[in-house]
């Protein structure tokens, strides 16, 4: 046998080498199945970058907070709603939440897609020095323009290739609002949205190209607490009054002595809503919005214990705690690997953008202002990695979906290496070229995947299998209450406040 098996070995090598490969030291292309090939067309043509290039900038300029994003909704909705999906609009009690279907029958695979803006960040496009367009306006500091606009352009090429193709199967686009305060999936799960999907393709700006699988970032609590007191003469008859601003002030103080006692996954932050409106009248309202943070398993209790502060708050201020609004309530992530190590494939075929010198410069640029290394754009994808998720940190409310369906996200570039989130740099990075081509990568990353979970029933049952295992020890229990409302009002006043002068500003540029 082992005489035989090393003449075939070096037949073989002699075979090989006369059928003409590729250059020397160059890699072997993948063979690309036809289906995945005419969704890199679509999406690579001139027309297509440009197009959804244009939608991302529009909606970087809008900048509309969470549960006011009117006219980025509309745009998105409009579009897909234009190339042929079926579109429901203002479900779950949300206004700007929309799902666009396209096709039939199973599997049925969902493209999440967020689109809001974030307070305080206006930012001129592609200004490397902090520049606002308007002072104290919303800006797009997470890249949130690019990602919707990345699924509805993806869904687009995979309706195309479906009817190329005679794929079968139904594609769905969940427009999330209102991410920035993880306020829509909880809601969206619990009006039955997700019903029936099967696997489920996330996505978000990022600095690199990558995925990745496992536990990641915080559950969280987003509760505003209120209290109720007495007003009266700050100065002439105080003891009449009783301050509902030292409820707030109580509840604080005991909240950042918990802290220590708290483990190191926690995040605890607040600002205070309303505290009175003058020194010389004992304020009667006060509210202050909470943010608790923990693991999954330890926010709960983790919340009981705040509320006992906002309880001592009262107490001490013989004041009442009038309510306690909960905005939203979300899970920790719990991406699947099965679906990143799907997506990651697709991800090295499509590799790093070609950055232009333009590009570069900025970037070069906005690192110096930034004192962060001058390294320009990155030319590698990112390598899969595992999130443990020991230490905590930020939350998204993707979290509840990964334990609904199997989920993961493709993180597509654009954002320059040392910009910061939430920040007026991350805000300059997502308007024009280098915003229109990570958004295009991103778009072919979720369009190649969502074509291998449609096409190749293999790959789909991997995912199913290694979630059903999970689900068995995670089963999905919201922490969302079930009397909790979407928090449609909490960002009108501001939104309403610039969004007029935002249209002005930009228009006369
Ligand atoms: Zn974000």
């Amino acid at each position: 046998m082992r005489s035989k098996s090393l003449v075939l070995t070096i037949a073989f090598f002699l075979v090989l080498s006369l059928v003409p490969g590729p250059a020397a030291g160059a890699p072997a292309k993948p063979k690309i199945a036809k289906e995945k090939q005419a969704v890199f067309d679509w999406l690579g043509r001139p027309e297509t970058v440009e197009k959804f290039g244009r939608i991302s900038d529009e909606i970087w300029k809008y900048a509309e907070l969470g549960l006011q994003e009117f006219n980025s909704s509309k745009l998105l909705a409009d579009t897909l709603e234009a190339a042929g999906f079926t579109v429901e609009r203002g479900l779950a009690g949300m206004p700007t939440c929309f799902v666009a279907t396209y096709g039939s029958g199973k599997p049925v695979i969902g493209l999440l897609g967020e689109f809001d803006a974030l307070p305080m960040l206006s930012q001129k496009g592609r200004v490397p020095k902090k520049d606002p367009v308007v002072e104290g306006a919303p800006g797009h500091g997470c890249g949130h323009n690019a990602m919707c606009t990345a699924a509805a352009a993806a869904a687009i090429a995979v309706k195309e290739a479906m009817i190329a193709h005679g794929i079968k199967g139904t594609i769905k686009v969940f427009g999330s609002p209102a991410e920035e305060i993880v306020a829509s999936r909880p809601y969206m799960i619990r009006a039955g949205l997700f019903e029936g999907v099967d696997a489920v393709i996330d996505n978000h700006s990022s600095s690199g190209f990558g995925t990745d699988y496992g536990v990641s970032g915080n559950a969280l609590f987003s509760t505003i607490f209120t209290f109720r007191g007495k007003t009266a003469h700050a100065a002439g008859a105080p003891w009449v009054g009783r301050s509902a601003l030292d409820a707030v002030e109580i509840m604080n103080v005991a909240t950042n002595f918990l802290r220590e006692h708290l483990p190191l996954s926690q995040r605890l932050h607040y600002v205070i809503l309303e505290g009175g409106e003058a020194p010389n009248v004992v304020p009667d309202k006060a509210s202050v919005w909470y943010y608790v943070r923990n693991s999954d398993e330890r926010l709960e209790d983790m919340y009981q214990r705040v509320i006992n502060c906002a309880k001592a708050g009262a107490l001490a201020s013989g004041t009442e705690l009038a309510s306690m609004r909960v905005i939203s309530a979300i899970h920790q992530r719990h991406a699947s690997k099965a679906a990143a190590e799907l997506f990651q494939k697709n991800i090295e075929l499509i590799g790093m953008p070609a950055w232009s010198e333009d590009e570069q410069a900025f970037a070069k640029a906005l690192q110096k202002e930034l004192g962060a290394k001058e390294t320009g754009m990155p030319d590698k994808v990112d390598k899969l990695e595992a999130s443990t998720g020991e230490y905590g940190g930020g939350s998204s409310d993707v979290g509840d979906v990964t334990l609904i369906a199997p989920t993961a996200t493709i993180g597509f570039p654009g954002s320059v290496p040392g910009s910061i989130g939430h920040h007026w740099s991350n805000v300059a990075c997502w308007h024009g070229s280098t915003a229109w081509k990570g958004l295009n990568a991103g778009a072919k990353a979720i369009a190649a995947s969502a074509v291998d979970l449609l096409t190749r029933p293999e790959e789909l049952a991997k995912l199913r299998k290694e979630y059903e295992e999970y689900s068995k020890t995670h089963p999905y229990k919201p922490f969302l209450p079930a009397d909790a409302q979407p928090p449609n009002d909490l960002n009108k006043e501001l939104m309403d406040k610039y969004r007029g002068l935002l249209e002005k500003a930009l228009a006369e540029k």
